[in-house]
């Protein structure tokens, strides 16, 4: 009997992430991690606060790494900083167990704010040569302060879980550079390489309502730049022109044809010219036209069709002015964040368990995932596939009642107004994020 127990403990601890030695009891967790975020709320929210004033944008984040550095080597973590250039990774150890990931971005986007808040970004930076607005309108302000969350909340209840944490602070995500640049850096060979990786991400859902995807999460994204060149002239000759323009004007229209015609209708894809710039005053006829684009879909082969569609229309309207071919270059691109099936129903479950069934909704893989995209895929592509990225709605019923009346559809992340309830979306974070983790290291 003693010696079953013993060779029983010895082949558990030879195995990490084994299922668990013993049932979590959700709702006597949820309640500590409550106790824990009730404690310690002052000054996560003037973090927030203090975050979403200072908003730095991706590979700039020198402040913000700084401030979630101190506060994780203060709780006991070892830190190491500049990872990735502006990234940070955190690891605690806790005896014989799982290695389990946990990460925030860092990075806010090069826009103006207009909630009125009373802490408001005026921050200023300067972006491809240029100083422009800096706000924190996708939310990873209120990410980093659940990931400071549950990192006290995982060392309050430090007997209940055992193993590694890994706590990750990318920098650009909005560019979907900072996770490669991060594994380039050695995230997974001069730190632990996770058996779990969790992450989440607010939205414009009521706050408090957490979504588990299974499978296919979001979508992939591209990023396309395309020059036209034409000859420029005189605005009163356009015979003597190459009016890149009218290039520009006739690739904006046809390009939508790739979706409308070419791609099969019952699968998702996306074609914006997020940028068209070109030409400085009336009468002169500019030689060149600059336009950025963003592609998204979930199927690898659509993710083509789109890709190829683009290059095609942009070099077909170019040859119809009798221009030079255009320059069309890939500047980034991720795919899919795929949430693995068994591990996304199992917590699920948990959070159901503490937080309510009604709070939380399993999307089955066979539903469509969300239509942004994360390049938190890297990690999965990188062998960290026991991994699940969730999302947690963050708009207020005052929010919801006040759009509903005036017949408006609710801001969404990179608004100008998005607006995330602080303090009922930090602490949804918080549950689901620590849950999470309790889940997957049961001592
Ligand atoms: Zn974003
Ligand atoms: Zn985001």
């Amino acid at each position: 009997m003693r010696l079953t127990a013993l060779l029983l403990a010895s082949v558990m601890a030879m195995t990490p992430g084994m299922a668990a030695a013993a049932p979590l009891d959700a709702t006597a967790a949820k309640t500590q991690i409550d106790t824990v975020v009730d404690t310690s709320w002052g000054t996560l929210e003037a973090l927030y606060k203090d975050l979403h004033t200072h908003p730095e944008v991706g590979f700039q984040e020198v402040r913000t790494a700084g401030i979630l550095a101190v506060k994780l080597r203060k709780l006991g973590f070892t830190v190491t900083e500049h990872v990735g250039q502006t990234g940070i990774v955190a690891v605690y150890k806790n005896g014989a167990g799982p290695v389990v990931m946990v990460r925030t971005e860092l990075d806010a986007l090069p826009m103006e704010e207009k909630t009125g808040l009373a802490y408001a970004s005026r921050a200023q930076q300067t972006v491809d040569g240029k100083l422009t607005f800096v706000d924190h309108a996708c939310g990873h302000d209120a990410h980093m302060t659940w990931w400071i969350g549950t990192a006290q909340a995982l060392l309050a209840m430090k007997d209940q879980w055992h193993g590694t944490l890994i706590f990750v602070g990318q920098p650009a995500e909005e560019t979907v550079e900072g996770a490669k640049a991060m594994l380039v850096d050695g995230l997974f060979t001069r730190f632990p390489k996770p058996d779990y990786a969790f992450a989440a991400h607010v939205g414009a859902a009521p706050v408090g309502e957490i979504s588990v995807k299974q499978g296919v999460a979001t979508s992939a994204s591209d990023s396309i730049a395309i020059t036209f060149h034409g000859t420029g002239a005189h605005g009163s000759m356009p015979d003597k022109s190459v009016d890149p323009i009218v290039m520009g004007a006739r690739f904006v229209e046809d390009v939508q044809t790739v979706i409308s015609r070419q791609k099969d209708p019952q699968k998702f894809g996306v074609i914006t010219v997020g940028a068209f710039n070109a030409g400085t005053v009336a009468n002169i006829i500019p030689d060149h036209a600059d336009l950025q684009l963003s592609l998204r879909s979930f199927d690898p082969d659509v993710r083509k069709l789109l890709n190829e569609g683009v290059a095609t229309t942009a070099k077909a309207v170019a040859d119809m002015s009798h221009a030079p071919a255009p320059d069309v270059v890939h500047t980034h691109g991720t795919a899919s964040v795929v949430n693995d099936e068994a591990l996304a129903a199992a917590t699920a479950g948990v959070l159901q368990a503490a937080l309510g069934a009604a709070r939380v909704k399993l999307e089955p893989a066979t539903k469509p995932g969300w239509t942004a995209s994360e390049d938190y895929s890297e990690y999965v592509a990188a062998g960290v596939t026991k991994s699940v990225f969730f999302s947690v709605g963050g708009t207020s019923p005052d929010m919801i009642a006040r759009y509903k009346a005036e017949g408006k559809p609710l801001p969404v992340n990179h608004s100008p107004y998005f607006a995330p309830a602080p303090e009922a979306s930090i602490r949804a974070g918080v549950e689901v994020l620590t849950l999470a983790v309790l889940s997957v290291a049961r001592p």
